[in-house]
């Protein structure tokens, strides 16, 4: 049970995140707090002096594997890093993790995590840290200030937590409740966020569409106000949302994707299941129809937008027939893309307990023609790109020489021949070729090389 080393204070740091973007976010704060204590990164695991697995616990199998991570970091010989678990594992096994895994000396949960440097102290003190509060003070004040060398794309996160309590789903009791970033904050961090690169920024939430707050007159506004507000950073080219509950959409938000050029034509909209009965189990106050009448009017708004979405299959008690009315959704939406997950059972939730749960067999067969259904839609979308005259933000170079890839507004993956452009460079072009899961695109112009 001994931690890793009482002195020297550590000097690199590794972060591997898991799960959803708003860990991605999570990682980069806790990169960026630890680079404020002096520390480097270090791509490796295997060399770094701190590891940070950030972990998820939204499915089974994606809290076992920081399990099978924290054996792996032990060294040929017989040395370790300083382990901290972060994430949503952290905030729910707590104390267990330091059962089943006494090499752990940090364990941290989301609303927490600003404590980091402090709790690597009580290490090299030869203590070891647990901390899983969920203070009423926000942590984002007590982070420094955005660095940097961003990517093109950064994440925003402008809302935490939950207060909706679907019967499957661990979010509320790991995040916490629904709480909103203050509206004058989100603006300085998006400023800073471009002034260090970021050309699109992704605003995050487990409900972000709930996000309110008061804007710079005193004013109540909606997430569509924060968007309006955002539009008019300069250099910043593109706004982006995820993740949406069909209830908080409001017309305000609705109209937006009309009205605001850079909210890019894209709405990520879980459903879960097509037949009413599930959605009433899963407590997921809306029907099939009314998201059915929300899209038309999401389509209204912005004819072109695309549509993606989440599903699970396998809930509790899901006939042959409830699963069919999922896919009968799919293809009346005929998604752009979606997620789909086999239910997972997880302890402490309402749905753990219900009668009827369906075999992992019966799930596996599920999934696969729900995936079959969901691909087709999204090959056929990509399909009627072809001949688009639109722009891309690059983002990674590809294996190819010259070559390099980005997102159109669609979200869709492009990857373009284009030497002597840049990451981060915005670029128009033709959409010339379509594949299921990206497009080729080719050069007209270069806008801002
Ligand atoms: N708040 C968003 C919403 O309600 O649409 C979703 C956030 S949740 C972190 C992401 C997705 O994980 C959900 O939309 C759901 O499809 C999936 N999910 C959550 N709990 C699950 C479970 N117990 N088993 C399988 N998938 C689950
Ligand atoms: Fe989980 Fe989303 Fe439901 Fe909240 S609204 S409980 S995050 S699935």
């Amino acid at each position: 049970m001994g931690v890793a080393m009482t002195s020297p204070a550590p000097k690199t740091y590794h972060v591997k995140n898991f799960g959803c973007q708003m860990n991605v976010y999570d990682g980069d704060r806790m990169a960026e707090l630890l680079g404020a204590e002096g520390m480097v990164p270090a791509t490796d695991p295997a060399v770094a002096d701190v590891v940070v697995l950030n972990t998820c616990h939204i499915r089974e199998k994606a809290a076992e594997k920081v399990y099978s991570d924290i054996g792996r970091l032990k060294r040929d010989d017989g040395s370790r890093p300083v382990i901290a678990v972060a994430g949503c594992v952290a905030q729910a096994e707590g104390a267990e993790i330091a059962r089943r895994a006494p090499t752990v000396d940090v364990v941290v949960g989301p609303q927490a995590y600003h404590r980091l440097p402090e709790m690597l102290g009580a290490v090299a003190a030869g203590k070891r840290a647990i901390d899983l509060d969920m203070p009423l003070d926000s942590k984002f004040g007590a982070l420094p200030k955005r660095a940097g060398g961003q990517r093109p794309s950064a994440f925003l996160t402008v809302q935490e937590g939950c207060d909706k309590f679907c019967t499957y789903c661990v979010v509320p009791y790991t995040r916490g409740a629904e709480i909103s970033r203050p509206f004058a904050e989100l603006i300085a961090e998006a400023q800073a966020l471009v002034e260090a690169g970021a050309r699109e920024i992704t605003l995050l939430g487990q409900n972000v569409n709930a996000w309110n707050g008061e804007d710079e007159r005193g004013r109540s506004v909606g997430l569509d106000g924060l968007i309006r507000a955002l539009a008019a950073v300069d250099g910043l080219a593109r706004i982006r949302y995820t993740t949406s509950h069909p209830n908080d959409m409001t017309d305000g938000l609705i109209a937006a994707h009309g009205e605001v050029a850079k909210l890019m034509p894209f709405l990520h909209l879980p459903v879960q299941s097509g037949s009413d009965r599930i959605l009433k189990a899963m407590n997921r106050s809306h029907t099939t129809d009314s998201y059915l009448r929300l899209l038309e009017r999401v389509r209204a708004a912005r004819p072109d937008i695309a549509l993606s979405g989440d599903f699970i299959v396998g809930f509790p008690g899901e006939s042959e027939a409830d699963f069919e009315a999922t896919l009968n959704i799919v293809d009346a939406v005929r998604y752009a893309q979606a997620y789909s997950f086999k239910y997972s059972r997880r302890p402490g939730t309402p749905a753990a307990t219900m009668d009827d749960q369906i075999a992992d067999a019966v799930m596996d067969e599920r999934l696969q023609r729900l995936q079959a259904a969901i691909n087709r839609h999204q090959h056929d979308f990509n399909l009627a790109s072809v001949g688009r005259r639109t722009q891309i933000l690059l983002e990674r170079h590809g294996k190819r020489d010259g070559q390099l890839l980005g997102k159109t507004p669609w979200l869709q993956s492009a990857h373009v021949i284009a030497p002597g452009l840049a990451i981060g460079d915005m670029i128009d072009v033709t959409l010339t070729e379509a594949g299921p899961n990206s497009l080729t695109a080719e050069l007209l112009q270069t806008q801002d090389a």
